[in-house]
């Protein structure tokens, strides 16, 4: 069946009811666009998981703040149409601004704690941008299953949230980070690297790499680590830390003194001027 381009609210809706009528699985990739092998990752396993894969394809405004990269962030449809093409995506879901923020918008979804720590205090206004928008997306889309990606963890972990509290019925479903071969997690903003950026960029995954040695030696205290991963970054030229810490995975709080629990090492470093994240959960198995 040929993928179908919807742009308006109306319409997504009315496709997404019949679907339903009908005893359909919808599955939905929500995306800014600009595919990489990550977001086709997600697409995959949302083909497996329902009859009818949606994926929306929006550059969100109120997830950026003042002096981010909004207008420079990169686009190119027609590139992105033929890679969902190619990964079987039944429905693309392009909204233009109005039709997401119509004239007299006035109402936004705040999740309390959890956008507390990380890019919430680095970024604010950041994960209420977020999570309004996933929370319209679902209301137009109407899936059964969400896939996110774990390379934006605090971002899962908001929408996890934002569903069990809102009581969202939909069940969302995590997927692990997909790297360059030499390391380096995907991402849309890695086309703003020169050349010699990205050989520091890869210090992100070189670091998380040498914690999870750290930790798996038996190294507990959370100073040591951060420590080590802060000097090894900041040992590469263009870098400058926006944060390294180690955080409790289901709170997103710091963890305090020793690792005792789930942690999850959490990264945002600027290279030049474009902002990387990049996390591992210590303990889990380091496959790059
Ligand atoms: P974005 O278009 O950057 O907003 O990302 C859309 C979705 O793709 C989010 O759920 C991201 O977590 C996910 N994603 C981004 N980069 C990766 C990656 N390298 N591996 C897996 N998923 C990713």
């Amino acid at each position: 069946m040929k993928m179908e381009i919807i742009k308006t609210v109306k319409e997504m809706q009315e496709k997404a009811e019949k679907l339903r009528q009908t005893g359909k699985i919808i599955s939905f990739v929500p995306t800014m666009g600009y595919f990489h092998e990550g977001h086709l990752s997600l697409m995959r396993e949302g083909r497996k998981l329902g009859d009818c894969l949606v994926v929306s394809i929006y550059v969100n405004p109120t997830q950026f703040g003042p002096n981010e990269d909004l207008d420079r962030y990169p686009r190119d449809f027609e590139r992105d149409h033929k890679m969902a093409e190619s990964v079987g995506v039944d429905v693309i879901f392009y909204p233009s601004n109005g039709e997401m923020y119509p004239a007299g918008y006035q109402t936004y979804v705040n999740v309390e704690k959890v956008t507390q720590n990380l890019c919430g205090l680095s970024r604010p206004g950041h994960f209420r941008g977020v999570a309004t928008v996933c929370c319209k997306l679902f209301n137009i889309v109407k899936p059964h299953y969400a896939v996110f990606g774990r390379k934006d963890f605090q971002q899962l972990v908001v929408i996890k949230q934002m569903v069990r509290d809102l009581n969202i019925d939909l069940q969302v479903i995590p997927m692990p980070t997909m790297r360059e071969a030499d390391g380096l997690a995907m991402s849309s903003r890695n086309v703003y690297l020169s050349e010699k950026e990205r050989e520091s960029a890869l210090s992100l995954s070189r670091s998380l790499r040498m914690a999870e040695r750290m930790y798996e030696a038996g190294e507990r205290n959370v100073e040591r680590i951060v420590q080590e991963v802060t000097n090894f970054i900041t040992g590469h030229p263009f870098t400058k830390i926006d944060y390294v810490k180690i955080c409790d995975v289901d709170s997103m709080m710091d963890i305090v003194g020793e690792i005792d629990r789930p942690a999850v090492l959490a990264l945002a470093v600027f290279v030049g001027k474009t902002r990387l994240i990049d996390n591992h959960v210590l303990g889990e198995a380091i496959t790059f």
